[in-house]
């Protein structure tokens, strides 16, 4: 039996990424998350970008649990802010900022630029064993942002998030579609294709 461990504390993300292992229907996988364990310490996430957060955050988890682990690191890059605010994102409007917070600060940085504010969402997800990374992916999603919000799904810069080829923003897609699409959802899917590609899972 195999232990994998999901590392987030966010139910959204546990459950996004428990489905799309089971996709696959995976033996013997013992599957885990940071979840069923709240009091669980952090790494800092020191990194410049999303890659070294999310393997800082992979070879962390997977020291302490001794264990396969997954982590993932994700934001919005918005191309006329070179690419800002990029692993900021959760706290673009300050430390511990709210969604709304952070969409008004980003509209207030883009209002001095003409329009269109293309922008993508990017996560790298990183696996790794105790000591070791053994895999890193990347998943991207292009789209542009809209000077008012518009949709009351998802989560964070979502209802400004205009997704390139569907008219929609992120919040106006259902939750199934925006896993189908989403950078994350490409992310993870390219993970398990690689674990199973390199014998790791079954
Ligand atoms: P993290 O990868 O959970 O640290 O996410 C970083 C931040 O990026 C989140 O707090 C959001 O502000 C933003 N973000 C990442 N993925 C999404 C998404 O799918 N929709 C909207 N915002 C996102």
């Amino acid at each position: 039996m195999i232990k994998l461990v999901i590392a987030t504390k966010n139910r959204g993300k546990v459950q996004e990424i428990r489905g799309l292992l089971g996709i696959g229907a995976l033996k013997n996988v013992e599957v885990l998350s940071l979840v069923e364990m709240p009091t669980i310490g952090q790494p800092r996430e020191t990194g410049k970008t999303f890659s070294e957060n999310a393997r800082i955050k992979a070879v962390y988890y997977a020291g302490v649990f001794k264990a396969l682990c997954i982590a993932d690191d994700s934001g919005l890059a918005v191309d006329v802010l070179g690419g800002r605010p990029g692993v900021r994102s959760a706290r673009y409007a300050g430390e511990g900022a709210s969604d709304e917070r952070n969409n008004t600060h980003l509209l207030e940085d883009l209002n001095p630029h003409p329009r269109p504010w293309k922008a993508a969402f990017v996560c790298v997800a990183a696996c790794a064993l105790p000591g070791r990374v053994v895999a890193e992916t990347t998943g991207r999603i292009g789209g542009e942002i809209l000077p008012a919000p518009r949709g009351a799904g998802g989560f964070g810069y979502d209802p400004l998030f205009l997704v390139e080829g569907t008219g929609k923003t992120m919040a106006e897609l259902p939750t199934e579609e925006k896993n189908r699409i989403s950078h994350r959802g490409q992310a993870i899917r390219q993970m398990i294709a690689e674990l199973k590609n390199q014998g790791i899972l079954g």
